[in-house]
């Protein structure tokens, strides 16, 4: 088949270029390919009863198919310059805070109205937290919560079954550059062709994406990785902070080493739950809007980032050997009381029985100080330190870690201010492009490379005086 556009991937990113571009031009023909499930079939077999482990499913539920990586995530949509990507780099502050506000209006229309809004404007929180050598970065977070989250997902894959084809357990294997221009999708199923092809595959194609690059000489640099735990407490401790904010992103330079510490991803009433990225078991959390729903925790991470310079190149595969340690030692994410760690001694079943904090993830009781690197433990005691100042509590012994957590950041690849490789038509968007890390830049990514191939069609039509559509 012959398309206009096929966008590789159906999370943020390729749901909103789909619905951009249909906005944009209705005469389209589009594709999407996704190598994971039809939303109503993503399903991870861990029950807690029978599986109460990963156990390497073809194609992760969590991170694959309609929705992608944000499909049971918290829904939590950043919109801020400050961090979750460097789309602005790209395509200027402004236009990238006006597409994310774009985003919201969709989500709001799509079953999101009521949803809160919450913004860091005028808070009392920004002088405590530099009174404590604790930084607090600027943002809007309109926080949907994973069921009004999928809700959402559901109408927008509604609206768009009618115009665009979509393909479910279809992973594409290789791209192909035409002799006469446009681009050969090829999977195992067969060979499809388009004019334009949008690549959005997300941190779970990052190894895939760097195929991709290889096979057509794209250029790509790769030197940060953040690397840290999950900390888990009673919600009480941050609820002044988590009621008026919902989620503080806050960032401290270490005193011994100057390494920048951070919060990431807080859930108030949240829990926290296994990761799988090709295979290696990590830490993360979310947490549901329905009341009923939510758990007496809060969960947050704590993440130390590590820059590398030449001549060492594989950050990924460095926090990955650290998240192989952890699986090695605990068959999975770890878990330890704070005060365990700091006395010395690995946590087993009984203390944390005994704590106040009752986990939210099966885990194995172990040391993380076996785990992970000194200066990276260093930080991130350090910052508990610090957070207990503003958040008294955070450092009681009964606080949870769970390891590791890693954000791993695909490698930047090569795009010009229309996120448009050096092949004409070929986008790469999303968090696959290492551009973006976060559900509101991806999803504004989407909206931008919808926009510029909907321009360039129509700046093509209007020279030549006719109606723009796809062949073109
Ligand atoms: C548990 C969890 C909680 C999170 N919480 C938040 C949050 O609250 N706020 C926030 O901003 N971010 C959050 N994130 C991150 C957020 O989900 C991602 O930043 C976002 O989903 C990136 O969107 P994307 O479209 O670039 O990629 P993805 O969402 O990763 O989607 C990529 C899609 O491409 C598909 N794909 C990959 N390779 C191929 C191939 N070769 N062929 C066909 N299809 C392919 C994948 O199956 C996947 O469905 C969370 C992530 C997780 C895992």
């Amino acid at each position: 088949m012959h398309y206009d556009v096929i966008i590789i991937g159906a999370g943020p990113g390729g749901i909103f270029s789909a619905y951009e571009l249909t906005r944009q031009n209705e005469q389209l023909k589009i594709a999407v390919f996704e190598a994971g499930n039809a939303l109503e079939r993503r399903k991870c077999p861990i029950d807690g009863k029978t599986v109460k482990s990963c156990v390497n499913c073809s194609t992760c539920a969590i991170m694959s198919g309609f929705g992608g990586a944000g499909a049971f995530s918290d829904g939590k949509y950043n919109i801020t310059n400050d961090f979750g990507g460097t789309l602005y780099e790209y395509i200027g502050k402004s236009t990238a805070l006006e597409l994310m506000h774009y985003v919201d209006q969709i989500n709001v229309a799509h079953g999101a109205q009521g949803t809160r809004l919450y913004s860091t404007a005028g808070t009392k929180f920004k002088k405590r937290c530099l009174q404590n050598k604790l930084h607090l970065l600027d943002a809007s977070v309109r926080h949907l919560g994973t069921d009004m989250n999928y809700i959402v997902l559901n109408n927008l894959y509604q609206e768009l079954n009618d115009k665009v084809e979509f393909r479910f357990g279809y992973q594409v294997d290789h791209i192909r550059v035409l002799d006469g221009g446009g681009y050969g999708i090829e999977s195992e199923k067969g060979v499809d062709t388009c004019s334009r092809c949008i690549v959005s595959v997300g941190r779970s194609g990052s190894k895939w994406m760097e195929n991709v690059c290889r096979e057509l000489s794209i250029p790509t640099k790769s030197n940060r990785v953040d690397i840290g735990v999950r900390v888990e407490l009673p919600a009480e401790i941050f609820s002044h902070l988590t009621d008026e904010l919902y989620e503080g992103k806050i960032v401290y330079r270490t005193e011994k080493f100057e390494d920048s510490v951070r919060t990431f991803c807080m859930n108030p009433y949240g829990i926290v739950v296994n990761e799988n990225t090709n295979g290696i078991i990590t830490v993360n959390g979310h947490s549901y809007e329905d009341p009923k729903k939510q758990t007496e925790n809060t969960n947050f991470a704590l993440l130390v980032s590590k820059h590398f310079s030449e001549p060492f190149k594989d950050s990924n595969g460095y926090a990955e050997s650290i998240a192989r340690l952890s699986n090695m030692l605990g068959g999975g994410v770890i878990v330890q009381r704070f005060g365990d760690l700091m006395r010395g001694r690995r946590s087993n079943r009984d203390r944390i029985e005994e704590g106040f904090v009752r986990p939210t993830l099966s885990a194995t009781p172990g040391d993380l100080s076996l785990v992970l690197p000194k200066r990276i433990l260093d930080g991130i005691v350090e910052m508990i330190y610090a957070l207990d100042k503003i958040a008294p509590g955070t450092a009681n012994d009964d606080t949870l870690l769970y390891g590791v957590e890693v954000k791993f950041y695909n490698m930047e690849v090569s795009l010009n201010e229309s996120l448009e490789t050096c092949y004409p038509g070929l986008y790469v968007i999303g968090d696959g492009s290492g551009v973006t890390h976060s559900l509101s830049h991806a999803s504004a990514s989407g909206v931008y490379v919808a926009r510029q191939i909907a321009g360039a069609l129509k700046n093509k039509a209007d020279r030549m005086g006719m109606i723009p559509d796809g062949n073109m």
